[in-house]
């Protein structure tokens, strides 16, 4: 592409409410613009990237035998009302009405549509597994819409849909996404980490977020060197949880009535609109009340108290009154939900660690296995991991660093394929729901963490593979030859399938450089009197500075 004829408007200044590098040079390098809070447009080169990525992204996931399929951003309401999630997702959800008064929403992530896709076509076991995927325009009203692409309100996303017919192939869908992920973010030249994850208002049991490392990222990443124990610090665990938790435990008198109320009762107990549903099991612990809240019947490993927080407002804390199921009517009002999803998830950790799993086994009466489907919600003792505690899988130390969430992964298992009644009819004629897993990377998101972590005080320094030009071409000064020997081998370049940008623009050499230097292609190639003169060429590496004399058929080789 030559830039005379391009529109790539740089800009010299640092724009002002650009707070993170990655926002600013996106600005400054002429790769986007904001429209609105948390709305940009991609201008030609910012595109380029953009496409760029989704070109790996799309081969790998290819490759995993995933099928690239395009939904509708603009969805009707009365299907999240089916999964419950109308209400429940809240003030992120973009929700709007057409002209006959009726409710839509803009897609945050598609779930919904997907299942509902495939409930109307897929109903026998032969036809799974299957995966879905898409990239396309999300739309969440975030509260804080901030660092430019990094957290907007409209961004691109990929999202891919599992459908199997056991735990078993869900595992395996799980699996390939999980190391297609680690293919894309490699393939990208990034640091990144896969970490355990929580699974928020998406819901479901196992996920891994995919992080970025990065001073910028509003996440804290929990890893051991030694054991490449990985986990975001909502999640993490360190030696020293273990044992005062465990301990904790032993002391736990738990009373053994029948310790869950069934949906019914608990629906008039705690004046819950029926869509609402949930049980809830209850302990009396020796100094506090235990919780321990499941939804549905068939399978509820997929529950977190995140999602639960919305659905009943329960007040767990700074209340000793409570006693046995009684004091379930004491549950009503405000409840401080970062205290309370933190501790649930302290213990689900425990026993998924298999350190109080034993221990709690038993003492419910409720068709459900504790490791695999509930949480209990232990109301004392918050606390995060610290930088240098013990790992608890080995000896080595935690570690904590800032990330930047590219992607995650979760299993849903029956979460959407239950209330949505996506079916299928087992070897055996019976009817089961299917079992899902469903997997984002924020492209946008990405294109900005590449940049958090490739930059200098020039501008951007493009890894190779995300690059909008692998090459720029300087032209300098006005001389016809010079003109014909930059386009020549601009042809040249071009012609071997090489993605060139050839600065033909009339401009001072200064303006040149430093364009070249922000917009930041990994390879810079200048052509002026001087290399005409000695006849080879003045090729510069961006991300080292290393300056070479290179004949251009031999670097042909070497540049692809
Ligand atoms: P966050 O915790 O940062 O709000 P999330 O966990 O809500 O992200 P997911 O629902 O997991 O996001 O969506 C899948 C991916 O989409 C994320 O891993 C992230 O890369 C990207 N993403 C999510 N929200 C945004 C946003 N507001 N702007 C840009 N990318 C986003
Ligand atoms: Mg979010
Ligand atoms: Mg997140
Ligand atoms: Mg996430």
């Amino acid at each position: 592409m030559k830039m005379s004829q391009m529109y790539i408007p740089t800009l010299k200044e640092t724009p002002a409410d650009a707070e993170v590098i990655s926002h600013q040079l996106m600005l400054r390098a002429g790769l986007m613009r904001k429209l609105s809070s948390g709305i940009y447009t991609y201008l030609p080169l910012g595109y380029r990237v953009i496409r760029k990525f989704e070109d790996i992204v799309r081969e790998e996931l290819n490759k995993a035998g995933a099928q690239e399929l395009l939904l509708p951003a603009l969805q009707p309401a009365e299907l999240w009302e089916e999964s419950g999630r109308f209400q429940n997702y809240g003030p992120e959800l973009m929700r709007l009405k057409d002209r006959h008064g009726r409710d839509f929403c803009l897609g945050p992530t598609h779930e919904e549509v997907i299942t509902d896709l495939v409930r109307d076509e897929v109903r026998s076991y032969k036809e799974l597994p299957l995966n879905l995927y898409q990239i396309q325009s999300k739309y969440r009203d975030e509260i804080r819409p901030r660092f430019g692409v990094l957290r907007g309100r409209e961004f691109i996303m990929k999202d891919a849909y599992s459908f199997d017919i056991d735990e078993d192939g869900l595992q395996e869908s799980y699996q390939k996404m999980y190391d297609a992920y680690c293919n894309i973010y490699s393939r990208c030249g990034l640091e990144y980490r896969p970490v355990e994850a929580d699974t928020g208002a998406i819901g479901g049991s196992d996920s891994h977020e995919f992080m970025v490392l990065a001073d910028a990222g509003e996440d804290i990443v929990v890893y051991c060197e030694d054991c490449n124990y990985a986990a975001n610090l909502e999640l993490a665990k360190s030696k020293s949880d273990t044992i005062e938790i465990d301990e904790e435990l032993k002391e736990l008198e738990v009373i053994d009535t029948p310790a869950i109320t069934t949906i019914e009762e608990l629906v008039a107990e705690l004046d819950i609109p029926a869509e609402k549903m949930i049980k809830a099991v209850l302990y009396q612990g020796k100094d506090e009340i235990i919780l321990a809240l499941v939804r549905g019947d068939y399978q509820v490993n997929d529950i977190k108290l995140g999602n639960l927080l919305d659905i009943v407002n329960l007040e767990l804390i700074n209340d000793d009154a409570y006693e046995g199921l009684d004091t379930v009517k004491g549950f009503t009002g405000p409840v401080n939900l970062g205290d309370v999803r933190i501790i649930a998830d302290e213990l689900v950790m425990e026993v998924v660690n298999g350190v109080a799993g034993a221990n709690q086994t038993d003492k419910h009466h409720i068709n459900v296995n504790p490791q695999r489907d509930f949480k209990v919600a232990e109301v004392a003792d918050i606390r995060e991991v610290k930088e240098g505690e013990k790992c608890i899988h080995c000896d080595g130390h935690l570690s904590l660093t800032p990330g930047i969430e590219v992607g995650q992964v979760f299993k849903l298992g029956t979460k959407y394929s239950e209330p949505l009644g996506a079916t299928f009819l087992d070897e055996n004629g019976k009817s089961k729901p299917m079992v899902m897993g469903c997997y984002g990377i924020g492209i946008t998101r990405t294109v900005a963490a590449a940049i958090e972590q490739n930059y200098d005080e020039d501008g951007i320094v493009w890894p190779k593979a995300l690059a909008p030009f692998l090459v720029e071409i300087l032209v300098l000064g006005k001389n016809n030859e010079v003109s014909e020997k930059a386009e020549q081998i601009y042809n040249q370049l071009t012609s071997e399938g090489i993605d060139v940008l050839l600065d033909d623009r009339k401009e001072r050499a200064g303006v040149k450089f430093n364009d070249a230097d922000l917009i930041g292609c990994p390879i810079r190639i200048t052509i002026g009197g001087r290399s005409l003169k000695e006849g080879a060429l003045e090729v510069k590496l961006r991300k080292t500075g290393e300056e070479l004399k290179v004949e251009i058929d031999q670097y042909l080789s070497q540049i692809k």
